[in-house]
């Protein structure tokens, strides 16, 4: 990279971005049902997948620090920035984990891998990745505005958007303590409900 000009790597960024963003493959797109409100949403493993094929050696994602284990909410945050030649973004992930009857976290380097996946997907989303699968999905999702009475005073953890009433009972249903809004609830959070 160091005998390129500045000019010569933002135009190969260009390249490679124009093919990050491209669409996914038909199937890609998965969706979760849940109180008459789908979400669409793309797994990490297409992302990661994406950026092999289009990067190679030219990403890498850096963890910042340690995890954070949120106990009371059983959930790991991992965040960390991704990299694309000398462009960079940065994700925050969660996973959730279990624990046993002493209170001992169950699977822990599971779940912190899984919040880290779940990272990278988050920072892949801005750059642009897997728009132009999910907008059409997503278009209706932000004329909903929220009525002022049904604010909550609760925020979301990622966008500090307030919580509605909508986006409350849905982390009620999925038994996430943790505030997110309804856009924002990672989408795996949905595989865990029994
Ligand atoms: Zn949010």
């Amino acid at each position: 990279m160091k005998n390129l000009s500045p000019d010569e790597i933002y135009e190969l960024f260009e390249k490679i971005h124009s093919k990050l963003v491209e669409e996914f493959p038909e199937g890609t797109v998965r969706f979760t049902n849940s109180n008459k409100l789908t979400t669409a949403y793309i797994p990490h493993e297409a992302y990661i997948e994406r950026l092999n094929d289009v990067c190679g050696p030219f990403w890498s994602f850096v963890r910042n620090g340690e995890a954070k284990i949120h106990r009371n909410e059983k959930l790991v945050e991992v965040s960390g920035v991704l990299r694309i030649l000398d462009a960079e973004r940065d994700g925050t992930g969660f996973h959730k984990f279990n624990v046993n009857e002493k209170g001992d976290i169950i699977n822990l380097n599971y779940a912190i891998r899984s919040a880290k996946s779940d990272a990278i997907r988050d920072a892949c989303d801005l750059f642009g990745m897997g728009w132009k699968d999910l907008h059409k999905f997503r278009k209706g999702e932000k004329v909903t505005s929220v009525p002022e009475s049904s604010m909550s005073g609760r925020e979301c953890i990622k966008c500090r958007n307030p919580l509605s009433n909508e986006d409350i009972q849905e982390l009620k249903k999925l038994n996430v303590d943790i505030d997110f809004c309804r856009k924002d609830i990672p989408p795996h959070f949905y595989n865990h409900k029994r």
